[in-house]
């Protein structure tokens, strides 16, 4: 798959790079009262006056991820116990992330998987990775690579393979209207990007029940 990475500006210093030129709360309300009065409401009547700030507490949510390295919670890993030589997949992770082309909501699901060398690490932290990337403004092509990428350089395992499912509301609620259009993107790392087989027995596993 392409490269959809920005060169050079990684997520981590975009991030700090925002927060040095973070507005005050009081700017943001008077930057949703603006909006508000430019699709033709009046801010000031009594079903929006509490709307600005109501907004803010749902962006702290929707865009926690931007306060947080997702790969942090990939810290604590374990040595591979046992004889288990298999992949560990993990199938049908909420993602709820927003576009950033049009600040309105993409959702779906990440199956997840990936093949361990020697060092492996709880299975809701794969959920966890997901949520911190997808708690940003995102194109699903980069949050699949951001995901893959990411559990590729923390666990040095042999192979990643990761698959997102998810229906974007830009494309349901504006443009083309076309409901229920699921975009699919993969990202492909080590083993499961070099070698064919492993790649297609693999990508049968993470889209088993799917579709
Ligand atoms: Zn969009």
């Amino acid at each position: 798959m392409t490269d959809l990475l920005p060169p050079k500006t990684s997520q981590r210093s975009v991030s700090r790079r925002a927060a040095a030129a973070r507005p005050s709360r009081d700017e943001a309300v008077t930057a949703i009262r603006t909006l508000l009065k430019w699709i033709g409401e009046n801010p000031d009547r009594e079903g929006l006056i509490e709307t600005p700030d109501r907004v803010l507490r749902a962006y702290e949510e929707f865009f926690a991820g931007y306060k947080q390295d997702p790969a942090d919670v990939l810290e604590k890993t374990f040595d591979e116990s046992g004889s288990y030589n298999g992949a560990v997949i993990v199938r049908d992770i909420d993602v709820r992330s927003h576009c950033e082309h049009h600040m309105v909501p993409f959702i779906g699901k990440a199956h997840v998987a990936y093949l361990p060398d020697a060092k492996v690490v709880g299975i809701s932290k794969l959920a966890r990775l997901v949520n911190g990337f997808a708690r940003r403004l995102q194109i699903q092509e980069r949050l699949t690579a951001e995901v893959a990428r990411t559990l590729m350089s923390a666990l040095k395992p042999q192979g990643v393979a990761v698959i997102v499912e998810a229906e974007h509301h830009c494309m349901t609620m504006r443009g083309i209207r076309n409901a229920g259009a699921t975009t699919v993107t993969q990202h492909l790392c080590g083993i499961y990007e070099e070698n064919a087989t492993l790649r297609a027995e693999i990508l049968r596993e993470l889209r088993r029940n799917n579709g």
